[in-house]
């Protein structure tokens, strides 16, 4: 059996980990799964049905007791996620549903109730990983650790160009403000907080254009396997 290989890529919002690791992973030939987006779909599908994030209690009964199903799918290297069976992908990249997922991230029985499922990914397919907690929590094996970053400068630059290209009304100094917030709430929560993982290579996008941040993580994997 080939061997399995676990990317692990860690880092404050807006750094571009997921459509970096999405574009790597195509270029080697691994799925890349997209931690976010499962906390995202637990913090909507909880607001949907009137679950008050807040209380850590009842998003837990909710998403345990009730049955709340979660998977992804993965087509041509695109990653889906489903809600009891419902495709959630395109309604959870709204500002709001970032909040709603870094409200019930910083609860310790909904980052239980994830850690198997995001494990199980690893189990059969060489993964590129990304998230807050992967290479310290999730996948601590994992071959090649990275934490990525660039200034709150520029990953809110990005991120607000993203945004009012999907044609979102929204500004530059809010969308600042909400991705320092969400950074100070990842970071200092109890449960899996968001950090570098200490043998993880820091890379720091600031200033890179994307190709060039793809060419450095495929890169420095190519490198560790000498191919
Ligand atoms: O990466 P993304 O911005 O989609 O993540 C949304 C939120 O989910 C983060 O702000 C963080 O609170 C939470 N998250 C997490 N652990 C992960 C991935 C995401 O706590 N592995």
């Amino acid at each position: 059996m080939e061997k399995i290989t676990r990317i692990a890529i860690d880092g404050p919002v807006g750094a571009g980990k997921s459509t970096i690791a999405e574009a790597a992973a195509k270029r080697l030939g691994f799925i890349h799964v997209d931690t976010g987006s499962l906390y995202r779909a637990i913090g909507v599908h909880c607001k949907e049905n009137g679950c008050d994030v807040y209380d850590d209690s009842a998003v837990f009964e909710h998403i345990e007791k009730a049955g709340v199903d979660i998977s992804l799918r993965f087509t041509e290297g695109e990653q889906r996620v489903f809600v009891n069976g419902a495709d959630f992908t395109d309604k959870i990249r709204t500002p709001e549903a970032s909040m709603l997922a870094s409200r019930v991230s910083a609860n310790p029985r909904v980052r239980e109730f994830l850690l198997e499922l995001q494990r199980s990914f690893a189990l059969n397919n060489s993964v590129i990983m990304d998230g807050r907690d992967i290479g310290t929590v999730v996948l601590p094996e994992a071959e090649i650790k990275i934490f990525l970053t660039a200034t709150p400068e520029e990953r809110a630059k990005r991120r607000y160009d993203e945004l009012t290209e999907k044609g979102a009304k929204t500004d530059y100094e809010e969308v600042l403000n909400d991705l320092n917030k969400r950074d100070y709430d990842d970071s200092h929560r109890a449960s899996a907080p968001l950090k570098r993982a200490d043998d993880a290579v820091l890379v720091d996008t600031t200033g890179n254009a994307f190709e060039q941040s793809v060419e450095e993580i495929v890169g420095l994997i190519n490198e560790k396997f000498n191919r």
